[in-house]
């Protein structure tokens, strides 16, 4: 593991922030990784205008879409080589296991290529004219956007905003969460040397680290900074949209879920139950789209949360770096703590815990921030449990008796991130993936991405998508231009 660094990068420049000091544990040990001197508003304030000056620079403003996808596949080409650095720092930092990390450090990678694909591809329509005259829409950047992230998946969230704003043609400052700063660092820092070597300003990208109340505010609010993409909870983004609705600024938000995973009678069980427990329990169960509400047909009920109860308790809890683990520890020991509350008022709220509902036992685990796959059932689907988005491995199960029972229940939710239906009746499948209100639906398959499909969600989970080749277009202005075909004055004038 490398020895880290304490400086950020502010405008371009690699030195300490001067807010305040930002410790970075490792949650498999509870052990520092990191003390790194955090941006403050100041920071934010020289970031912010060095960005906007990179973005004005002919060097970057005059490249052309195919030379920006140059740099964009250059950034693809260093972020692959340096994929398994990338991983071990992911690991490190928020506890996930490396084969996770590597894929996300890979999808990473692979976000950048696409990317630039896009842009190389991208065309500009001739709009239908009514006159003498020629219009067409083009494409122009914004100038300084931000892209703030939450600490579950930083390498690939941080790329997919990174990429299809540079693409555009902006400058981008990055606030990473400040549990887990050190892998939005190290990508900065391959970033900073695609720049480099094309001379390119490197104020295109800052990294600042810090607390969302302090920095992540200071760059929302900050009058250069002209559109903000946002992935985490669904409360901050409230905040985010506030701020974006004031400076009258375009937004895109990616926020919480509480997906429900369906379980009809006539599914193949063994692909369901493989399914399940991948949707919630993979990442520690730490996914913005976790399935963590099943809903099982009531006649296989008991015997599908049986068998389900049997795996679960079988997965192997451990620290990322074994190559054994299936379940690492949570991000952080707060975290952990928090999502044993949610297990206790389930309980309290006349919840049978299944499985799990505690800590495991061990030397092994005595300073992680570990928790055992959870199943509980027995439970109302308005009970807090069912309704709040918990973050960590708890699997809440509930029975329905038939179609427009499930729907009721799947659909009775604040959120619309995402949805995973087992069933061998594709007819079925069809009326569901329509009924259920999510911005994802995955028939027989849960947690598969493509980079070219958007992903977004509905309800409280979000507004706009991310992904895909209109990725690039979010991140742009739209202008409208209109060219006379005639040497005849207007006709008003006479
Ligand atoms: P969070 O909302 O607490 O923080 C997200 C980011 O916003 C962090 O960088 C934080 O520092 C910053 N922030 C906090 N307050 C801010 C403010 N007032 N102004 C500006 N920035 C501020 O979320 P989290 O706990 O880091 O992440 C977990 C959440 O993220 C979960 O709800 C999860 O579902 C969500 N998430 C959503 C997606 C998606 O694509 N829909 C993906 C991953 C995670």
């Amino acid at each position: 593991m490398p020895r880290f660094s304490t400086d950020i990068l502010i405008g371009g420049e690699w030195r300490p922030g001067q807010g305040a000091p930002l410790v970075t544990t490792n949650p498999a040990t509870g052990q520092a990784l990191a003390t790194l001197n955090a941006a403050c508003p100041a920071d934010v304030d020289e970031a912010a205008r060095a960005a906007a000056r990179a973005a004005a620079d002919p060097a970057w403003r005059d490249l052309l879409p195919h030379q920006r996808a140059q740099v964009l596949s250059r950034i693809a080409e260093l972020v692959e080589e340096a994929a398994g650095e990338l991983a071990a720092v992911q690991t490190a930092d928020t506890g996930k296991t490396l084969a996770e990390t590597k894929a996300l450090a890979l999808s990473a990678a692979a976000t950048f290529r696409y990317t630039a694909a896009a842009l190389e591809t991208a065309e500009e329509a001739l709009t239908p004219s009514r006159g003498a005259y020629v219009t067409m829409s083009r494409y122009e950047p914004i100038g300084v956007v931000a892209a703030i992230n939450p600490w579950n998946s930083p390498v690939a969230s941080d790329a997919q905003k990174i990429a299809p704003a540079l693409a555009a043609g902006n400058a981008v400052l990055l606030k990473p969460a400040a549990w887990t700063p050190l892998t939005s660092l190290a990508l900065g820092r391959l970033i900073t040397r695609a720049l480099d070597e094309r001379a390119l300003p490197a104020a295109l990208l800052s990294v600042l680290p810090g607390s969302g109340r302090v920095v992540g505010d200071a760059i929302a609010t900050h009058p250069l900074v002209g559109r903000i993409g946002f992935t985490g909870g669904t409360e901050t983004g409230r905040a985010i949209a506030a701020v974006a609705a004031r400076k009258l600024i375009p937004v895109s938000l990616e926020l919480g879920g509480k997906s429900p995973t369906i379980v009809r009678a006539d599914a193949d069980l063994q692909q369901a139950l493989a399914g399940v427990l991948f949707g919630i329990f993979s990442a520690t169960g730490q996914s913005c789209i976790a399935g963590s509400r099943l809903f099982v047909a009531r006649e296989i009920y008991a015997e599908f949360v049986g068998q389900l109860v049997e795996r679960a308790r079988a997965l192997r809890v451990g620290p990322g770096t074994d190559p054994d683990t299936q379940v690492g520890p949570l991000v952080h020991h707060a975290h952990r703590d928090a999502v044993a509350a949610y297990v206790d008022l389930a309980r309290a709220q006349g919840g049978r815990v299944r499985c799990g509902g505690a800590a495991p036992e061990g030397e092994a685990y005595r300073d992680g921030a570990y928790y055992l796959p959870t199943v509980i059932d027995g439970l109302p689907n308005t009970a807090r449990a069912c309704q709040e988005e918990i973050f960590g491995p708890v699997l809440i199960a509930l029975p329905y008796d038939d179609e427009d029972d499930l729907v009721r229940q799947a659909n009775d939710s604040v959120y619309g991130l995402a949805c995973g239906i087992w069933t061998r009746d594709h007819r079925a499948a069809w009326r569901l993936a329509h009924r259920i209100e999510a911005g994802t639906v995955w028939i027989n398959t849960y947690k598969q991405f493509s980079i070219a499909t958007p992903f977004g969600g509905m309800k409280d989970s979000g507004l706009g998508t991310e992904k895909g080749r209109d990725a690039i277009r979010a991140y742009q202005r739209q202008k409208s231009l209109y060219w006379s075909t005639s040497d005849a004055p207007l006709p008003w004038a006479g």
